[in-house]
């Protein structure tokens, strides 16, 4: 089978940020530097990341919706230049587990990544945001105080990841998506969703860049801890 060359860069590996490593120096211009399209957060848990067109949106806990500046810093942020292998159209309309389950049928293979975008028309939208860390706290703590916000009738985009669960120390395990509205008003983390009207876009991921970070609080961590299911309850 032949897959176009593709990498992922990955800032720093997820298992250090659900330990509560919440703060690196990685610069959103030096992201920029691997890819156009994707996700993350800020430093100190200051919102969710979605990168599309090489911008960078940041998705507040008060709900607010800004480009972040390029010289901010990130702890966690997976990049690509995204250019889909395969675009298909539905109707729907689909739950997020139907969309999940479809999704899942059109995949090539699970031992490799993916990278997903999808524009459509949600009639429903339950995403979250979490609020800006003052200290060190494991991912799980912070999970337990996001904000969710509820929209309707509403369209936008859903730009992330589909991971293999072996790869689950590196990169959030399953889908793994962000939304942006169209007006770039709203967005978040995804919870849940029913969208209609879709175009879905998928470009498979055969190679990955991950950056160990160098500094005190990482390389001073215990990271041989299975952390699979704090990261289960933290992100989905
Ligand atoms: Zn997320």
């Amino acid at each position: 089978m032949k897959i176009k060359p593709n990498s992922l860069y990955v800032s720093s590996p997820v298992n250090a940020l659900v330990q509560g490593i919440l703060r690196e120096d990685k610069t959103l211009n030096q992201i920029l530097g691997h890819g156009n399209f994707g996700l993350g957060t800020f430093n100190d848990l200051d919102g969710e990341m979605i990168i599309l067109d090489g911008n960078f949106y940041q998705i507040r806990s008060d709900g607010t919706v800004s480009i972040a500046p390029l010289e901010g810093s990130s702890p966690y942020a997976c990049v690509t230049e995204f250019e889909a292998d395969s675009k298909i159209e539905l109707k729907g309309p689909f739950g997020y587990m139907d969309l999940q389950k479809c999704i899942d049928g059109l995949l090539l293979s699970k031992n490799l990544m993916y990278a997903i975008k999808i524009v459509g028309n949600f009639s429903f939208v339950r995403a979250r945001s979490v609020p800006k860390q003052d200290s060190y706290k494991p991912l799980i703590e912070v999970a337990a105080d996001q904000k969710e916000f509820n929209f309707h009738e509403i369209s936008g985009v859903l730009a992330g990841f589909w991971t293999p669960d072996f790869l689950h120390s590196i990169s959030v395990p399953g889908y793994h998506l962000h939304f942006l509205s169209t007006d770039k008003t709203h967005g978040g983390h995804l919870l849940d969703c029913t969208i209609h009207d879709m175009t879905i876009e998928l470009q498979a991921i055969d190679q990955f860049v991950l950056d160990l970070p160098h500094s005190i609080e990482y390389l001073s961590a215990n990271l041989d801890i299975d952390v699979s299911n704090d990261l289960k309850k933290a992100e989905h």
